[in-house]
């Protein structure tokens, strides 16, 4: 049987519709041989900046690095426990160790995968200096909470963005930001494949608080202020020139890439809202929601769906087959930690279907009606 091709992500056909735009982008940074530190990243840094209604951005080499920078900037000692989530991509976890703190794991919320606010203060301990909630699938977490929990008990927060960008969360009292921004420091990847991706790897940080800025800027750059003067111990993270040139490009599009991963979790969710036995993305009534995945739950029966539909030409993932805390590197600092059942739930029984910007009517057809096609073939 013919059917459209169809992939999780479409990178070639995304670039084929800026082409013109984009190749001039790149011929540009080539001609002027500026490859690290041209003026494309200063240019960049502020159409985000502006983009994000945030004062102080600094691009970096990745999203991982600007998770660890923005963590080495908020000067913890060795033991101090930062509470996260377990089920994100590893690097959430990842620096916290690296830095020799102590990752403490709090559930997820199981319609919205975002931390669960009720469980924060039941693992707040004397040592607690930080909380990084992750913007999970393109979801705000629920920050109000998040951010009076913190001033009650003088944590820092640390948003992880890299799936939200664009997102906005709504405050009680009206008021408006863009996911990243709340917290003490935001951070973000332009990993390819993320909602405003470059055409290699890129990360950044931003924070409206000219201190930490300051740090953020000298740890990224080997703890330097002046050029071969370290005054501290930093990294280096940078974003060089091309990249920032493909991403002030894309950033034009990025509403209208989000606007359109919307439509396709729209198609979606009519397309699976009253069947039995699929639950689709909960939206929160304080967030958008930019689908960097569209992850629907079946109450059993996951992998041989995703086994059926791959038969099928249908490829879609699972985000994240093992939970951080059930990972061999990491099993070891969970014990004595509070149970995650919805996050192990999470990963036994969510399936990520296909989400990208260059999804049409056609492929968005076949794949509701195979699944439905799948579903209807299984016992429950
Ligand atoms: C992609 C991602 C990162 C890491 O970004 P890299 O640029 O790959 O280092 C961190 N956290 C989350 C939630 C991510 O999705």
């Amino acid at each position: 049987m013919s059917h459209p091709k169809i992939q999780m992500v479409d990178l070639q056909r995304q670039y084929s519709a800026i082409q013109t735009e984009m190749d001039e982008a790149i011929g540009t940074v080539i001609a002027e041989a500026h490859f690290v530190g041209g003026r494309q990243v200063q240019q960049f840094a502020d159409e985000l900046a502006q983009y994000l209604r945030v004062e102080h951005l600094i691009p970096c080499g990745n999203g991982t690095d600007a998770l660890q920078i923005a963590l080495m900037a908020l000067g913890l000692q060795r033991g101090d426990e930062v509470i996260s989530v377990s089920n994100s991509f590893v690097a959430t976890a990842e620096v916290i160790a690296l830095l020799g703190l102590r990752p403490v794991w709090v559930d997820n919320d199981p319609r919205t995968f975002t931390i669960d606010v009720q469980q924060i203060e039941a693992a707040i301990s004397p040592r607690t200096k930080a909380i990084i909630p992750v913007h999970l699938y393109g979801q705000s977490a629920d920050m109000e909470p998040i951010l009076q929990l913190a001033k009650k008990y003088g944590l820092y927060v640390v948003e992880d963005n890299a799936q939200a960008i664009g997102a906005d969360y709504r405050f009680a009292d009206g008021r408006i930001a863009k996911t990243g921004t709340m917290g003490d420091i935001g951070c973000t990847s332009f990993y390819p494949s993320k909602n405003l991706g470059c055409y290699g790897d890129g990360g950044a940080i931003f924070t409206n608080d000219t201190v930490i800025a300051a740090k953020l800027r000298q740890i990224a750059n080997h703890g330097q202020k002046i050029k071969y003067a370290s005054d501290m111990i930093g990294i280096n993270s940078r974003l060089d020139s091309l990249q920032a040139a493909i991403l002030s490009v894309k950033l034009k599009h990025l509403d209208d890439y989000n606007a359109r991963r919307q439509a396709v979790a729209q198609y979606y969710d009519s397309a699976f809202a009253t069947v039995p036995n699929i639950t689709i993305p909960y939206r929160a009534a304080y967030s958008t929601h930019v689908f960097h995945q569209y992850t629907v739950l079946f109450p059993q029966h996951r992998n041989h769906i995703k086994q059926r539909l791959a038969e099928l030409g249908i490829p879609t993932m699972i985000y994240y087959p093992i939970p951080i805390h059930q990972q061999k590197a990491y099993h070891q600092l969970y014990k004595g930690q509070m149970p995650l059942p919805n996050t192990e739930y999470l990963a036994q029984n969510s399936l990520s279907l296909p989400m990208h910007t260059e999804l049409d009517a056609a492929m968005l057809e076949y794949i509701a009606a195979q699944l439905l096609n799948v579903l209807g073939e299984l016992e429950w």
